[in-house]
Formats: structure tokens, C-alpha cells, sequence
């Protein structure tokens, strides 16, 4: 093998890691915005992405039941939509398609995360247990009270790193302090000391039973 090819494709391999990271962050972030702000109250990314969100915070396996398209239709349109505005732009590369790709399946790789290897195949649990995917363990960490943490759902590489550094939380105080603005307390874990403790499906008042009226 000559020493260009070695060197084009080591730059592939390092380009393809690259992007694989920099969607993990990137969808990371729009993970931690949706937990840490969301409101069902939203027009339209309200009812589409934060009320599926807070329902997986309460139900982690239900997602799991639905289809490919209810899974991914969000992210898939989104990006999609960005590819087309890049490529309209004249600035199409490998690399932002192979990020549309991946970033157009995060959920379903979250997805894989919550499925026992049965349910994955042989495929996907290699990928678990060679640590290429976010792994069952390493994503149970974000289901884990107090459910402030590991927002990265697409590998296992990022969110040691910045939990690390109190990444995420160090934001927040940041926004509170220059906004005001707080986090949004997680209903799945601590439930306001205001509001009974959940009934079972009867009462209108927690989270819970709202979601279980709107289903
Ligand atoms: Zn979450
Ligand atoms: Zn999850």
C-alpha cells in the first residue's frame, strides 16, 4: 500500500469518527434543551418532541414498541432539510451527508440502547458490546435519578467527558443566573412537593396521568 493511500484513508477514518462525535454533541445538546426547557405548552415541537420526550422519561420502553417513522420522522425531516439547505449552498461534502444520516437516526439508536440484544440482533449487540453504539449500560446513566446527565445518545464517548466537567449543569447555572431562567424539574424523579404523588391514572394535576389521558 502506498503512502498516499494509507494517508487518505487514515484521514477518511479520522473525518468519519469526527462526525460521528460531532453529531453525538451536537444531538446531546438538542436532548439537553428538551429535558432541561421543553414545555408541552410549545407550538408544535410541543406536541411532537417534548410530550414523546417526557413520556420516555416515564415509560423508557415505550418508544420501543412504535415504528421506525414515528421514532425518527422528526429528526429525518430535520436533517434532511438542513442537507438540501447545504447542498443548495453549494457545500455538499461526504461528511455533512454521512452527519444528515446519523443525525437523521439518533432515536434510533437511543432506541437500540433500550432493546434487549434479542430484540437487536446480532448486529447491533456487537456494536453495543464493541462500544461503537451507546451501549444499554452506558445510556442508563440519563434514566438514572436525578436524570441530569449523559444527554449524548449516540456513543459512549462523550458523555463520561463532559459529565466530567459538570458540562450540562454549568450551563444551566449560567442561563439562570443571566436569565433567570430554570431548569425544568423532572417529574419522573422528583415530583413537586406541591402536587400529590401520582394516583394512578385518576387525578389532573401530575404529569403522569396527562400523559396517560392524552395517549
Ligand atoms: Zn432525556
Ligand atoms: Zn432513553
Amino acid at each position: 500500500m502506498n503512502a498516499n493511500l494509507i494517508l487518505e484513508v487514515g484521514l477518511i477514518v479520522l473525518q468519519t469518527i469526527g462526525v460521528i462525535l460531532a453529531v453525538d454533541f451536537v444531538s446531546g445538546i438538542v436532548h439537553w434543551l428538551e429535558d432541561s426547557y421543553g414545555s408541552k405548552k410549545w407550538p408544535i415541537v410541543g406536541k411532537w418532541i417534548i410530550e414523546p420526550n417526557i413520556r420516555h422519561h416515564f415509560e423508557p420502553r415505550h418508544f420501543t414498541k412504535s415504528n421506525f417513522w414515528k421514532r425518527n420522522a422528526a429528526t429525518l425531516v430535520l436533517s434532511g432539510s438542513v442537507l438540501a439547505v447545504i447542498s443548495l449552498l453549494g457545500w455538499f461534502h461526504w461528511t455533512w451527508a454521512l452527519a444528515a444520516l446519523i443525525g437523521g437516526v439518533t432515536n434510533e439508536i437511543h432506541c437500540w440502547a433500550h432493546r434487549s440484544p434479542r430484540e437487536n440482533g446480532k448486529v447491533i449487540t456487537f456494536l453495543h458490546k464493541a462500544k461503537i453504539l451507546q451501549s444499554p449500560r452506558g445510556h442508563a446513566t440519563h434514566h438514572t435519578d436525578p436524570k441530569d446527565r449523559s444527554y449524548c445518545t449516540v456513543t459512549d464517548w462523550l458523555n463520561p467527558l463532559l459529565d466530567g466537567v459538570d458540562f450540562f449543569a454549568r450551563i444551566e447555572k449560567f442561563v439562570l443566573k443571566t436569565t433567570g431562567l430554570k431548569r425544568r424539574i423532572d417529574e419522573s424523579v422528583r415530583p413537586p412537593k406541591n402536587k400529590k404523588k401520582c394516583c394512578g391514572g385518576q387525578c389532573a394535576q401530575c404529569a403522569k396521568c396527562q400523559l396517560k389521558k392524552a395517549a
